[in-house]
């Protein structure tokens, strides 16, 4: 049963006149997996729908923000209000404060916090405060992390660059990327030699503490407390990169799952509600640097946007309520609901004959064709890639949309029912079967 893509196929061609590749970011293309996007017109809670009609179970969430569904009710009504009272005034509003609070007491190491627009600004804005606040040059990143698409951090990047085998772009200044050190995930031996090596011209250490840009790799036991041991001792910062599993891995992120205090954090997708936020924050001390506060400079004429601020804050909201009397709060149950599926995906694995890495952090998951386990780049490049395209196409074909590559996370979102995860369990028996025939 083909998907008919006859409006999406025509859609696609007349965007790539006019926008390159047709897209407005590289994933979205297919190009590593073959056939058409579908273009989508609307969504409501867990559905995706395209313009031909197909309707689609949803497990990208808009690589991550939907955390509460498409077009949710609450979130929809306050921005609708909020439309009248019109969209951008470049002045300081109480939004901006609402949704900075709601934050901290979620995430209590981040005392400030400043909003900018997208998770890219966040990750290059904490660079340039650790280098101000350090005064050093130096950072270093994991092999597969994807931090967003700025100089410094677009070097042996994850996610789309590494979707497209350009982990390392053209058009970055070689002076910029020698600055950026890179190492394996999940290897103390590495980060403590290279720390003995250069440790005292290391401005920060960036992580993406639970990573989603290699797939979903979650951390080794202790790893996380080491690094922070090592940037301690040698005086650099710190910095969890939280714009994905923030919320995700827990309520209160990856710093909360695994009990370690970052000295900064980025944030972006779900603090937007599906609006274009990032955010970064921690220590007042070290944030007390940024401009007007202190002398470094980081500015943005739509930053804290009333529509942005007012999406994010109904979001927080609805995740951060208490939850009724001996229920699970919201994290809890999302964690529930995509361990309910991918054990019942497993199953089917197991049925078909094959073998498989499952991963889940909180409402995160993902899978690896691979028979080895997953802990680095390395060993998630090693995974089939054709086998994940049969897959991909058949789990597309039978209404079930998941991200066009291996080196991506899925998500699981609160209108996600119970039905969808059936429907999606029994779908990826015939996707299993298939890869299993092939
Ligand atoms: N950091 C991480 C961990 C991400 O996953 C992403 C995007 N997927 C970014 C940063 C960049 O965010 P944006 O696309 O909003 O610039």
């Amino acid at each position: 049963m083909a998907l008919n893509l006859e409006k999406s196929a025509a859609a696609f061609a007349e965007a790539k006149q006019y926008i390159p590749g047709g897209v407005n970011s590289p994933v979205r293309s297919f190009r590593n997996v073959g056939g058409t996007p579908p273009f989508i017109t609307k969504a409501k809670g867990s559905r995706i729908y395209d313009i031909d009609g197909n309707e689609y179970i949803d497990y990208i969430g808009s690589w991550g923000p939907m955390i509460v569904g498409h077009a949710n009710d609450e979130v929809v009504a306050a921005l609708k209000e909020a439309v009248d009272r019109g969209t951008s005034y470049g002045a300081p509003t109480l939004l901006e404060t609402e949704l900075a609070k709601l934050i901290n007491q979620i995430m209590p190491s981040m005392e400030l916090i400043r909003m900018v627009n997208s998770g890219t600004e966040a990750t290059m804005s904490a660079l340039r405060l650790a280098r101000g606040y350090t005064g050093r040059d130096k950072i270093v990143k994991f092999e597969g992390c994807y931090h967003g698409h700025h100089d410094s951090l677009l070097v042996k990047a994850g996610s789309g660059a590494a979707t497209f085998g350009v982990p390392d772009s053209p058009g970055v200044p070689s002076s910029i990327a020698n600055n950026t050190l890179t190492i394996p995930y999940n290897d103390i031996d590495a980060a403590e030699k290279i720390f003995s090596e250069v440790g005292s011209e290391i401005a920060a250490v960036i992580i993406e503490p639970v990573a989603g840009n290699m797939g979903l790799v979650l951390p080794r036991q202790g790893y996380l407390r080491k690094l922070r041991e090592i940037t301690t001792k040698y005086g650099a910062l710190l910095i969890f990169d939280e714009v994905m599993c923030g919320f995700r891995a827990a309520l209160g992120g990856a710093q909360a799952a695994y009990g370690i205090t970052p000295d900064l954090t980025c944030l972006g997708k779900i603090i937007g509600g599906g609006l274009p936020v990032g955010a970064y924050g921690g220590r007042r001390d070290i944030m007390e640097q940024i401009s007007p506060a202190g002398p470094i400079y980081q500015a943005g004429t739509l930053s804290g946007n009333p529509l942005a601020m007012t999406a994010g804050i109904a979001t927080m909201k609805i995740i951060s309520r208490e939850p009724e009397y001996k229920q699970p709060d919201y994290s809890r149950r999302l964690t529930i609901k995509t361990k309910q599926l991918t054990t019942g995906m497993e199953e089917m694995v197991k049925k078909a004959g094959l073998k498989l890495q499952f991963h889940q952090a909180g409402s995160m998951f993902g899978l690896f064709f691979n028979e080895n386990e997953v802990y680095d780049y390395a060993t998630s490049a090693q995974s089939d890639q054709e086998a994940y395209k049969i897959y991909f196409h058949s789990m597309l074909e039978q209404g079930i949309y998941l991200a066009p590559s291996q080196f991506e996370t899925a998500f699981m979102s609160g209108a996600h029912t119970e039905e969808d995860i059936q429907k999606t369990i029994v779908a990826s028996e015939v996707a299993f079967a298939k890869v299993a025939a092939w």
